[in-house]
């Protein structure tokens, strides 16, 4: 259904103000503001004086005209496009609009209470809403349904808030949003989408993740933004150092502009590296793969030379689909990117639902802590008809490239074993129905929790090798939700107990001769290159567009010097002392990527 237009420009006039939050994906992007409203939200609530509450009804007074104007000019594109007897439902939505009995009530309890205008009609509106809504009439109760609708529209009217849905838009805007799920990122048009920030989110969400995936600047972890801006400002957007500027000066503007050749002329000197092997300056081969979660950064990958792709994260195949994808739809996919990363590997993870990635048509019950819930490798274990079409399709596109498969959210030995077995089911059926796959197709474990740290020495038999998911295994050790800004000082990834964990991991696996990855974000993180060399990892596995970035950090360094590094770093207790040493030694062998 087509959405409201956007309320009118607010501003572009005007001090600068800058916001600062978490830079997720880089890049810059200047231009108007869309928030979007969150259709749950308590609309804010302050004191007025007496004298206000005619400004206050007037300001009432246009949200009540825009939205009467809204709802006709909705109708008339319904009927227009499905018939009159559809777009009728909104003559109810009309009737909310022009309910005198209400409208009355807001009058009289403003001048009682002297609340701002949002406040008292969100209350007199939820009031007749919730009346209705208890009794037990359908008609009734579908009016409390069209007066909660209506309500919605007049307060972002009021707010200067543009609705959630983005199909409105017509012109490009940066989003501005309390949160968004990775399915609405997803499905963002980058011709429209500048940029966006979120007041929620952490460097490890999938949003942002999806985001730089997508080459959308965007900043998380901003607190309240969505309360500071309104439709229409002007802003700029610094994906790299999580900054906001609203109504940029000239001199700011100035100053992006000369950075942005700076960058450009950096990126450009990265790209003559392409074809050059990641080896530390004393020969060490460091893997240097790409993650992947959508068909389109394929080509990405392949400009940037990764050697392969370390993590393909499955489960954005299934996103925004009203059914799982098939096993053939499925064989397909796996195989066209298995063709096109000849020689390299292709490592395949296998669904990881849950958590913050839900998927209606296959995993939409709610939990209340959907991190510690039916996620992952718990969830496909006991939903074989969804598991088995995938493990299936990952055999059978093993016969066309160099294909591996790794499970994500191991958290102990029965688990692994259990998916082993279902495997060897697969592997089974296709013997008898005589399809072809690779028989030594390597199986990998992702170590994301703890406990597989911790009994990684024993998990190591049962596999071909190890990926380490940092994402997760920095919240588990730290017991720290990798969304959730408010504790974001506390997501460190150079805290010992995470240095331990990854140093018991790669100990095991060398020590059966298999080999140890790391997928997580910090892998792009090229403070954190030396350390994690030091540590004794094989592969980096990282955003393909950052991949040069990191290629170059590690053929400035030298293995042993790494090692000798983390020795040191092994014996310390305090995570930011840790982590100024890693930016020192970062900034001493690569200064120039720190511009
Ligand atoms: C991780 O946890 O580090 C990881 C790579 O997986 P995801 O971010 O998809 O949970
Ligand atoms: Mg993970």
């Amino acid at each position: 259904m087509d959405e409201l237009p956007l309320p009118e420009t607010t501003s572009g006039t005007g001090s600068e103000q800058i916001f600062t939050g978490q830079g997720v994906s880089p890049g810059v992007a200047r231009g108007l503001v869309c928030v979007l409203a969150s259709d749950d939200e308590e609309p804010p609530v302050w004191n007025i004086e007496a004298e206000d509450i005619s400004s206050e009804l007037s300001r009432f007074e246009t949200a009540l005209l825009t939205t009467r104007q809204q709802i006709l000019d909705m109708q008339a594109r319904i009927s227009e496009a499905i018939g009159a007897r559809d777009a009728g439902i909104f003559d109810a939505h009309l009737l909310v609009v022009d309910d005198c009995t209400l409208l009355e009530e807001v009058k009289r309890i403003i001048e009682i209470e002297h609340f701002n205008i949002e406040h008292i009609f969100f209350k007199v509106a939820m009031r007749y809403a919730r009346t209705l809504s208890e009794i037990d009439d359908p008609y009734l109760r579908e009016r409390a349904l069209d007066i909660n609708d209506v309500m919605r529209r007049v307060l972002r009217n009021l707010m200067g808030k543009a609705s959630r849905s983005l199909d409105h838009l017509t012109e490009p805007h940066i989003i501005i949003a309390k949160d968004l799920t990775p399915s609405e990122t997803v499905t963002m048009d980058r011709d429209l989408v500048l940029g966006f920030a979120t007041d929620a989110g952490g460097r490890t969400s999938h949003t942002a993740i999806m985001a730089s995936s997508l080459n959308i600047p965007a900043i998380v972890g901003l607190h309240d933004i969505t309360s500071q801006l309104r439709t229409g400002d002007h802003i700029l957007l610094d994906g790299y150092a999580g900054k906001l500027y609203r109504n940029p000066s000239e001199q700011t503007l100035w100053e992006y502009g000369t950075v942005e050749i700076r960058r450009e002329a950096v990126q450009e000197s990265l790209f003559q590296l392409r074809d050059t092997p990641s080896k530390t300056r004393d020969g060490k081969h460091i893997i240097l793969s790409a993650n992947i979660e959508l068909p389109q950064d394929l080509e990405v990958v392949l400009d940037n030379g990764a050697e392969g792709i370390g993590l393909y994260r499955t489960e954005f195949f299934y996103l925004n689909k009203e059914a799982p994808p098939s096993e053939d739809e499925q064989h397909e996919n796996y195989r066209l990117f298995a063709e096109a990363v000849k020689p390299h590997s292709l490592i395949v993870r296998t669904l990881d639902i849950g958590g913050d990635k839900l998927i209606d048509s296959v995993h939409s019950i709610s939990e209340a802590n959907p991190f510690l819930g039916w996620r992952a490798i718990r969830f496909c274990i006991e939903q074989p008809q969804i598991f088995k079409p995938q493990l299936r399709a990952i055999l059978r596109a093993s016969a066309h490239g160099k294909v591996s498969i790794m499970y994500p959210m191991i958290s102990g030995l029965a688990e692994l074993k259990q998916a082993n077995a279902i495997l060897e089911e697969c592997r089974q059926e296709l013997r008898a129905e005589g399809i072809p796959f690779n028989e030594s197709m390597p199986v990998g474990a992702m170590i994301e929790i703890p406990s597989a740290a911790l009994t990684s020495d024993q998990l190591i038999h049962e596999v071909d090798f190890f990926s380490i998911g940092t994402n997760d295994l920095i919240q588990y050790t730290i017991a720290v939700d990798r969304l959730n800004e408010r504790i974001s000082n506390l997501y460190v990834p150079t805290h010992p107990a995470v240095l331990r964990l990854i140093r018991t991991v790669t100990t095991a696996s060398r020590g059966a001769g298999k080999w140890t990855g790391l997928c997580g974000e910090i892998a792009g993180d090229i403070t954190l290159t030396p350390m994690l060399i030091g540590l004794g990892v094989d592969e980096l596995s990282v955003g393909a567009g950052i991949l040069p970035r990191v290629k170059r950090a590690i053929q400035s360094l030298e293995s042993v010097e790494c090692e000798a590094f983390v020795e040191e770093l092994m014996k310390l207790d305090d995570a930011a002392e840790i982590q100024r040493l890693c930016t020192e030694m970062a900034a001493t062998h690569y200064p120039e990527l720190f511009e």
